[in-house]
C-alpha cells in the first residue's frame, strides 16, 4: 500500500492550495509566451499543445479558485472575466469562428495544475466526444 499512499499525497499536495507553476510564470519568473493580458487575468501559450492553438487563460489571483468545483458566489466576477478573456484570445488568434474552451475539474478530469485554468483550444477540426 506505499505506492497507494505516495499517490495520495502527491494528490493532496496538488490540491492543498500550495503555491503552483503558475504563480511563477504570473510573476515571469519562468517565461511564456503571453497572448492576452489584463489587469485581472494572463493568457499564455501551453507547452504541451492539443491543437494548432492551445492557449491557457488563467486569474492572476488565485483567492481560493484551485479548481471550477471550488467556485463561490464570490467569484462569479472573474469567472465571466475569464469567459469573456477567452473569445478574445480566440479572435486575436483568428479562430473566433470554431473554437472550444475546456476547464478540467479534479483529479477525475485530469486536472494537473491547481489555479483554475480555461483552455482556449482550435486551428483545427475539433472531435466530440473529448476523451
Ligand atoms: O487541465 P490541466 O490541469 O491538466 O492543464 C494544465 C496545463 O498546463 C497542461 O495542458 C500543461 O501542458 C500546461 N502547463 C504549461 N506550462 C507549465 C505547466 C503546465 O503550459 N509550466
Amino acid at each position: 500500500h506505499d505506492e497507494e499512499a505516495a499517490a495520495r499525497a502527491v494528490a493532496t499536495e496538488a490540491n492543498s492550495g500550495a503555491p503552483t507553476i503558475f504563480d511563477k510564470i504570473i510573476s515571469k519568473k519562468i517565461p511564456s509566451t503571453i497572448v492576452y493580458e489584463d489587469e485581472k487575468v494572463l493568457a499564455f501559450r501551453d507547452i504541451n499543445p492539443q491543437a494548432p492553438v492551445h492557449v491557457l487563460v488563467i486569474p492572476k489571483l488565485r483567492d481560493g479558485l484551485t479548481e471550477l468545483g471550488k467556485a463561490e458566489p464570490r467569484h462569479e466576477d472573474i469567472l465571466g472575466h475569464l469567459l469573456h478573456a477567452s473569445k478574445i484570445v480566440a479572435e486575436k488568434e483568428g479562430i473566433v469562428d470554431g473554437f472550444r474552451v475546456v476547464i478540467n475539474s479534479g483529479a477525475t478530469a485530469c486536472q494537473s495544475v491547481y489555479h483554475l485554468h480555461l483552455h482556449v483550444l482550435g486551428g483545427r477540426q475539433m472531435k466530440w466526444p473529448p476523451g
